[in-house]
């Protein structure tokens, strides 16, 4: 499936440039145009793979290039007022070749995080093809702000687009790491995650034709609807035959026990499609009562096989209690077999609950603080018995 990527604000960009990186890497083709927008002009200037010409600095009048500072009712309004020129990188993009567009934005900030849910919007009006959103939750540790500006964002971005998948820092950080290098190993598992299933309807030459393919108007029925989607994913490391065939019954290494038949395979899959569903997904949730689901299973051919993947599709059917469960495999050349999962229309989400009521409580703490903050500076300016004037 061909895109049309838009990274807005820092984690947007950075994300998009690093899906450019693994486009490059797997040859998978799935970024047809790839935008940055932000306020902050350090932010543009510190991507590596995204287009000088397609880095669009907004709201330059009002924040003259250092971004919005969290404040993502300024990050909407600048997208607003500047909506033309993020419109006039899109108009160099040839568009009639895009199956649909993809926004990027850390929720919990500033310029994205606003900014996002204007583009779409602003998208959806003008293109006929579907708007996504990537939106990325904050991690808990980040404050009440950044919670508070994500729960915001989050209720408008989903209304906004046609589908939003959703991608939880919490669920992912891991302690000790460095808050960069926590986020390099966070991306690659984003771009890993979607990139699989996006490119799933995006098989190139050269690549060996799938059994059972899965187009990108799979992708798009099983995102249509709208609502909240999350990506489960599980892999396991096989061998790859040189020749592309199956591996030799003579060889004597240590993995010759693994050997390739039906069973076997089929047995493969379906662990993977149980691990991958019962696993982290990209956002946590209850499976029980999405909507609609996609099972992409990745690998070298000779370890796909139909009987797995419909065995995978049926289990997901009963597990979801859905009845729109679509399936099929993606051949390719990589020593490991994936089994990527699109649940959309997931509703029972308690991370989205707490969040909400972290942002409730938050949004509370800030009003009360600001009142009784005014009062504070009343008393310590005023003196005591009102005997000073004020010069003017
Ligand atoms: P903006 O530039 O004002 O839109 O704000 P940022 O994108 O810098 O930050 C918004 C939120 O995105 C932060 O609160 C983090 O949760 C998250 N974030 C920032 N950088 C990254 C990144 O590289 N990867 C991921 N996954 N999240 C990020």
């Amino acid at each position: 499936m061909k895109l049309a990527m838009i990274g807005f604000g820092q984690a947007g960009g950075k994300i998009v440039d690093r899906f450019l990186d693994y486009d490059d890497r797997t040859d998978s083709g799935i970024v047809r145009a790839a935008i940055a927008v932000n306020s902050a002009k350090a932010d543009l200037m510190g991507l590596e793979r995204i287009p000088q010409d397609n880095r669009v600095l907004i709201g330059q009048a009002r924040v003259k290039g250092h971004g919005v500072g969290a404040d993502n009712e300024l990050g909407a309004e600048i997208a607003e007022e500047d909506i033309d020129e993020v419109q006039n990188a899109i108009d160099s993009i040839p568009t009639h070749e895009v199956d649909a567009f993809l926004i990027v934005a850390g929720m919990g900030g500033g310029t994205g995080s606003g900014g996002a849910p204007v583009l779409a919007k602003h998208l959806k009006r003008i293109y006929t093809i579907p708007v996504y959103g990537l939106g990325v939750l904050p991690g808990t540790d980040e404050g009440g702000i950044y919670t508070l500006n994500a729960a915001r964002s989050f209720q408008t971005f989903v209304r906004e687009v046609d589908n939003l998948l959703v991608f939880d820092n919490d669920s992912w950080r891991q302690t000790g790491e460095s808050v960069e290098g926590g986020y390099d190993q966070i991306n690659e598992e984003i771009v890993r995650r979607f990139g699989i299933l996006f490119g799933a309807g995006e098989v190139t030459g050269g690549q060996d034709v799938a059994e059972s393919v899965v187009d990108s108007s799979e992708i798009i029925n099983t995102l249509s609807g709208g609502g909240v989607s999350t990506v489960g994913f599980a892999s396991e490391g096989v061998e790859l035959n040189s020749g592309g065939g199956l591996l030799s019954r003579f060889t004597t290494d240590d993995r010759s026990g693994d050997d390739l038949d039906a069973a076997n395979t089929t047995n493969r899959i379906t662990s993977l499609v149980r691990k991958a569903a019962l696993g982290r997904l990209t956002l946590p949730c209850e499976i029980e009562g999405t909507e609609r689901a996609l099972l992409v299973l990745s690998g070298p051919s000779e370890y796909l096989n139909r009987k797995g993947i419909e065995r995978g599709r049926k289990w997901l059917e009963e597990e979801t209690g859905s009845m729109e469960v679509r399936g099929g495999d993606f051949p390719r050349g990589e020593p490991e077999v994936a089994a990527a999962i699109l649940l959309s229309g997931v509703t029972n989400v308690p991370r989205i609950k707490r969040l909400q009521q972290v942002a409730i409580e938050a949004q509370d703490n800030i009003d009360d603080i600001q009142s009784e903050s005014q009062d504070n500076l009343e008393e310590l300016v005023e003196d005591d018995e009102d005997e000073l004037e004020p010069l003017f």
